[in-house]
């Protein structure tokens, strides 16, 4: 009796989303047909999978498609994957589920990823029906000629294109099927997170299992027009603050000593020593969550204390615009150093710390609280409340993400229950 041809799917990005009954379908599979036995043996180490790969891909389709029937006709079981997602759909294994058809082999799918459905359910297009176009040719020609049926075509289209390409092929589409509503998805099972300097993140033990985009790299020049300088959002802070000081600008000086970029400062809405970032916003650029870039006044981002409408819209921001007014560089510089100075002295600068551990509350302050209770210097693992500043939660060495958040809790209970106020926590954590 013939062997069984598994199509099993394989994740689009997220390991996590790889099935049980996948994993088991490997386990008990005689082999594994791979695309890229490269990418596969990735997959099969991650899980711990030991198992005979063979390679089958679009150039040896024919003569180890045949191979393969050998051996499911000669009793064995073949699990069949692509480098992501489900095979044989826009695949090769096309063909090796025909060859199983016409032979009589039987051939079971073991669901799961595919990037076409999932790109259509999020698309916000017409879903009810929709037409997959797969791959166009790499020629341009012939990419047009395979457009042109198309130019009548009502139901949701769905294309696959190479990053490098997307650009000439999204100019073929326009020219062929006109300005209509389009999605384009990608990356489909990876969350993403926004860094900037990472100055107010806590990142979990485990780390973050998905794409996380350092936004530092966004830096240029600082450019200005009357009073006002524009910043790219992953130039450092304290850069904009020199350059409102050599530019004889004063209203930034606040700022000056805060750690990270201009975009995490608008993010959080950062302040200090009597100022935020609100007192001088005029505007910013940002890419929206759908992919738009748009310009919103600061008076559309929701500014408050260490809060802004980037919370709960996950725009990037790209650019910010600031209004200063003429002043004396001399006292402009006068009070940069004397902020600076003030850091220097209250704040345990030399210790690993994400800057404020906890948000203050309306009518006192975190560290007063902290202290008030006896908590100075009190510890969890390598985590501690700083001796310097009972504002801050240290890292003494070692200390990992839970040390911090266990030392947290408890600071939050017994602040509550000494004194009644509420700590929240300012800095961010990131788990996943
Ligand atoms: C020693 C120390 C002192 C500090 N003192 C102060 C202080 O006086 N006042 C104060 O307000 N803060 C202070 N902080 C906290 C921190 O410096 C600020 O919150 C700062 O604005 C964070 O900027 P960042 O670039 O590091 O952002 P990150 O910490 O990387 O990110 C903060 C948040 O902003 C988001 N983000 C970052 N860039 C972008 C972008 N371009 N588009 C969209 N989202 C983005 C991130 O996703 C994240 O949610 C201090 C921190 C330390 C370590």
């Amino acid at each position: 009796m013939s062997g069984t041809l598994y199509l099993v799917a394989t994740p689009i990005g997220n390991l996590g989303d790889f099935s049980p009954r996948a994993l088991e379908t490997l386990e008990a599979a005689d082999f594994i047909a791979a695309e890229d036995t490269r990418v596969s043996l990735k997959l099969l180490n991650h899980f711990g999978v030991k198992k005979p790969l063979v390679s089958y891909h679009q150039h040896n389709q024919a003569s180890a498609g045949q191979t393969i029937l050998s051996r499911l006709l000669a009793g064995e079981s073949c699990a069949l994957v692509t480098d992501a997602g489900t095979p044989a759909v826009s695949d090769p294994g096309e063909d090796l589920v025909r060859l199983c058809a016409q032979n009589g082999v039987a051939v079971q799918a073991i669901p799961g990823c595919c990037a076409l459905v999932s790109a259509l359910a999020v698309s916000g297009l017409p879903t009810g029906r929709f037409a997959f176009e797969g791959f166009l040719p790499v020629n341009k020609k012939e990419r047009r000629a395979r457009l042109q049926p198309l130019r009548t075509e009502e139901r949701t289209m769905i294309f696959y294109e190479a990053p490098h390409k997307l650009v000439n092929t999204l100019e073929d589409l326009l020219e062929a099927l006109g300005d209509r509503p389009a999605a384009l998805c990608r990356e489909l099972a990876v969350p993403c997170y926004l860094l900037g300097n990472g100055s107010n993140i806590l990142f979990g033990d485990k780390g973050y299992a998905g794409a996380v985009i350092n936004l530092t790299g966004m830096k240029g020049e600082v450019r200005r027009k009357g009073d006002t300088l524009t910043a790219p959002a992953g130039m450092p802070l304290n850069a904009l603050c020199m350059a409102a000081l050599h530019a004889g600008l004063t209203g930034l000086e606040f700022a000056y000593g805060i750690p990270g970029t201009v975009g995490g400062a608008v993010y959080m809405n950062a302040g200090a020593y009597g100022g935020e970032m609100k007192d001088v916003l005029l505007s910013v650029r940002y890419l929206t969550a759908e992919g738009q870039i748009e310009e919103a006044p600061a008076a559309a981002l929701d500014l408050g204390y260490r809060h802004s409408i980037f919370e709960s819209n996950g725009g990037c921001i790209l650019s910010a615009a600031v209004g200063l007014a003429p002043g004396d560089p001399g006292a402009i510089a006068a009070r940069m150093n004397d902020l600076m100075g003030r850091r220097r002295d209250k704040q345990p600068l030399d210790k690993p710390s994400a800057g404020s551990t906890f948000k203050r509350p309306v009518g006192a302050f975190a560290g007063a609280l902290i202290e008030q209770c006896g908590l100075r210097g009190h510890r969890h693992g390598g985590a501690a409340i700083s001796e310097k500043h009972c504002g801050f939660v240290v890292n003494l060495g070692g200390a990992t993400c839970a040390d911090v958040l266990a030392l947290c809790a408890e600071v939050q209970k017994i602040v509550k229950d000494q004194t009644g106020f509420a700590l929240e926590k300012e800095i961010r954590v990131v788990e996943l």
